[in-house]
C-alpha cells in the first residue's frame, strides 16, 4: 500500500511524525509493506510551489492507495487566485470523498464528562453549506454589496442517498441504530429531502432502528446522554460541528479521528485543525491522527479483503485503549508525555504485542 503523506500546518508536522512512527511499526508487525511518499501541502507548498496544492500532487495522490493529510491552516487561505486553496476541500472534491466518518468513544481510565459512549458521526463531505465545494467552478459565497453576503447551500438526491447508505452500512457492523440529524423545521426543502431520502434508504435495512433529531436539540441530547447514539448521519456543516463536540466529550478534540472516504480513494485526517496556539511546543495530541491512520488501513483492508490490514486497524484501536489506560498520553488528556514521546511509546506498544 502506497500512502502519500502531507504533514500540514501548525501541529501537523509534529503529529504526523508521531503517526508515521506508529504506521512504520504496524507495517513491520503485520507485514503490510506500507510505502510512504512524503510531500507538502498548505503553507510549505505555498512557499515552495506558489500554491497550497498542485496538479502534480493530485496526480500522485490519485495513483496512490491512500492519503494521510495533516491539519491545514485553512483560515489563512483566502484567495485561490494566489494559490491559497483549501487542501481539505481540494482533495475531498477532486477525489469525491463524500463520506466523512468521525468516530468518538470514551476510554477506560480517562475522565468523561457525560458517561461512557461509542458513536460515529457520518458527515456528508462534498456539498451543503460549504461554499468552496458545492458548485462546479468558483465559490457559492457572494458579496452582493459591501454589506450584503449570500452563501448558498447545495443538497442533492445523489449525495443524500450515498451518505445515507454509508451510515446504514456502518450501522449494520455496529449496534444497528441510525440517528438522522437535520434542521428540517427551517430548511424545509433541503433538509426535508435529506430526511426523506435517509428514511427511504432505511427501508433497505429493516434491522436498523432509525430516529431523527433537529440539530440544535441534538447538541443538548449529545451533551446530556451521548450513549443514546450509535451512528449519526447528517449534512456537511452540522456534522463538522457535532463531531468536534463528540470528540471533546470523549476527552479531547485531540482524540477525534476522521476518515474521508469515496468509492476509489480515502484520506485519513484528524478532525481538528492546525491548532496554532500550541504548534511547535511538542504538546499536541497525536492520537487523533493515529486513529485516522488506523481507519485508513481498515478502509483499505475492507475494500481489498486484506485480513492483515483489518487486523492492523484493530490493533491500533486496542493499543489506543491500552496507551490511555497506562497514561502514555499528552497533557490534554492528563498524561505527561510530549507529542513525539507519546508517538514513540505507541509505536513501541505496537511492536511488543
Ligand atoms: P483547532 O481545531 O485547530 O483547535 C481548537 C482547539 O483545540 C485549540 O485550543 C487547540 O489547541 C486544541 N487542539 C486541536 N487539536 C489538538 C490536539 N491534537 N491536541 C491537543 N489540543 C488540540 O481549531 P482552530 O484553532 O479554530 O483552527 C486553527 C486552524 O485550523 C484554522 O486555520 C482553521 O481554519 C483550521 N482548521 C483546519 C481543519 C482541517 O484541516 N481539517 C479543521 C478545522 C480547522
Amino acid at each position: 500500500m502506497k500512502i502519500v503523506v502531507l504533514p500540514g500546518d501548525g501541529i501537523g508536522p509534529e503529529t504526523m511524525a508521531a503517526t508515521l512512527e506508529v504506521l512504520r511499526a504496524v507495517s513491520s508487525r503485520f507485514r503490510l509493506g506500507l510505502e510512504f511518499d512524503l510531500d507538502v501541502a498548505g503553507h510549505e507548498s505555498l512557499r515552495r510551489h506558489g500554491a497550497t496544492v498542485t496538479p502534480a500532487l493530485l496526480q500522485k495522490v490519485k495513483s496512490a492507495d491512500g492519503l494521510m493529510l495533516g491539519p491545514m491552516a485553512t483560515y489563512d487561505f483566502k484567495d485561490e487566485a494566489r494559490g491559497e486553496i483549501n487542501p481539505s476541500k481540494f482533495f475531498r472534491k477532486e477525489l469525491d470523498l463524500y463520506a466523512n466518518i468521525r468516530p468518538s468513544r470514551t476510554y477506560p481510565g480517562l475522565q468523561h464528562r457525560a458517561g461512557e459512549f461509542d458513536l460515529v458521526v457520518v458527515r456528508e463531505n462534498t456539498e451543503g453549506f460549504y461554499a468552496d465545494r458545492n458548485i462546479e467552478s468558483g465559490g457559492s459565497e457572494m458579496l452582493i454589496t459591501p454589506d450584503v453576503v449570500i452563501s448558498l447551500r447545495r443538497i442533492t438526491r445523489q449525495c443524500c442517498e450515498r451518505i445515507a447508505r454509508s451510515a446504514f452500512e456502518l450501522a449494520m457492523t455496529r449496534r444497528r441504530h441510525v440517528s438522522i440529524v437535520h434542521k428540517a423545521n427551517v430548511l424545509k426543502i433541503g433538509d426535508g429531502m435529506f430526511i426523506d431520502i435517509c428514511r427511504q434508504v432505511a427501508r433497505e435495512f429493516p434491522e436498523v432502528q432509525v430516529d431523527d433529531f433537529i440539530v440544535d436539540a441534538m447538541m443538548a441530547h449529545v451533551a446530556r446522554a451521548p450513549q443514546r447514539f450509535d451512528v449519526i448521519v447528517t449534512t456537511n456543516m452540522f456534522g463538522d460541528i457535532l463531531s468536534d463536540l463528540t470528540a471533546e466529550l470523549s476527552g479531547s478534540l485531540g482524540l477525534g479521528g476522521s476518515l474521508n472516504a469515496g468509492k476509489d480513494h480515502a484520506m485519513g485526517q484528524a478532525a481538528h485543525g492546525s491548532a496554532p496556539d500550541i504548534a511547535g511546543q511538542d504538546i499536541a495530541n497525536p492520537f487523533s491522527l493515529i486513529v485516522s491512520a488506523g481507519q485508513l488501513l481498515g478502509w483499505h483492508g475492507q475494500r481489498r479483503s486484506l485480513s492483515a490490514f483489518l487486523a492492523a486497524a484493530r490493533a491500533i484501536d486496542e493499543a489506543m485503549i491500552a496507551a490511555i489506560q497506562a497514561g502514555e498520553t499528552t497533557r490534554d488528556i492528563g498524561g505527561r508525555l510530549g507529542t513525539a514521546e507519546a508517538g514513540r511509546a505507541f509505536a513501541q506498544r505496537m511492536l511488543e504485542r
